[in-house]
């Protein structure tokens, strides 16, 4: 039976699964915002407090394929773009309330992806109190490669995670200097939401975020996963 729709629905956003012919379908975008310390400091905080985080629409999605360059429009409404590289956790199993402890079995697997900000509207937004959305959520703000089956990345929490543009290294840590782990943040973000197989949840990012401007290359690396490279282009 198929149903009436008064147009047909949106497709289905998906990231591929590295090394296979399979898509993982996303459902929401989680970000954890400030979990790495000296990134806290650089944005004016006290380096650790309890995570918060906001969301991006599933459709902000920018693949990347492995090997390839995409290209990113650089957004409208700014002039101060920029590159937040992130360890993104892929959910393959939902769950309310889950513990830390139990949170690795929950994981699908990892990717490499940018929270892509426009650090002006977010400054504005914060300075006014209002939400951040249109900083974060904007057409193609969350480039991400292809995903990796956890099983394959058992020494994830050991990784290090950097981000170069045009071929000078901006960002560069490791998964272990974050202040809320990948299981910490699943228990934390699962007592706000419940969590839905095909949710994706970008960790933060470590210190060294800045601006981006048409003509760059941007290439993102965390050990064991697919890197990423994308272009920023004229809009
Ligand atoms: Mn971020």
């Amino acid at each position: 039976m198929s149903m009436n729709y008064t147009f047909a629905p949106s497709t289905a956003v998906s990231v591929p699964v590295a090394g296979t012919t399979a898509q993982f379908p996303v459902h929401r975008i989680y970000c954890v915002g400030r979990n790495y310390e000296e990134h806290a400091k650089e944005m004016g905080g006290p380096g650790r407090e309890a995570p918060f985080f906001f969301m991006k629409p599933a459709d902000a999605v920018l693949y990347a394929a492995p090997g390839t360059t995409v290209a990113m429009p650089y957004p409208s409404l700014t002039t101060n773009l920029h590159h937040e590289i992130e360890l993104v956790v892929a959910i393959g199993t939902g769950g309310r309330n889950i513990a830390a402890a139990n949170a690795q079995r929950h994981i699908y697997g990892y990717a490499v992806g940018l929270d892509m900000t426009r650090r002006d509207l977010q400054n504005e937004m914060k300075k006014q109190g209002r939400p951040w959305c249109i900083s974060k959520g904007f057409d193609h703000s969350a480039p991400i490669g292809a995903i990796t089956l956890a099983a394959k990345v058992p020494d994830i929490g050991q990784a290090t995670i950097g981000m170069s543009v045009n071929g000078a290294v901006r960002q560069n840590s490791t998964i272990a200097q974050l202040i809320w782990n990948v299981s910490e943040t699943i228990e934390q973000l699962s007592m706000a939401w419940e969590l839905h197989p095909g949710d994706l949840v970008f960790t933060g990012t470590p210190a060294g975020v800045g601006a981006v401007v048409a003509g760059d290359v941007m290439q993102g690396d965390i050990t064991g996963l697919a890197g990423i490279r994308v272009a920023v282009v004229a809009a």
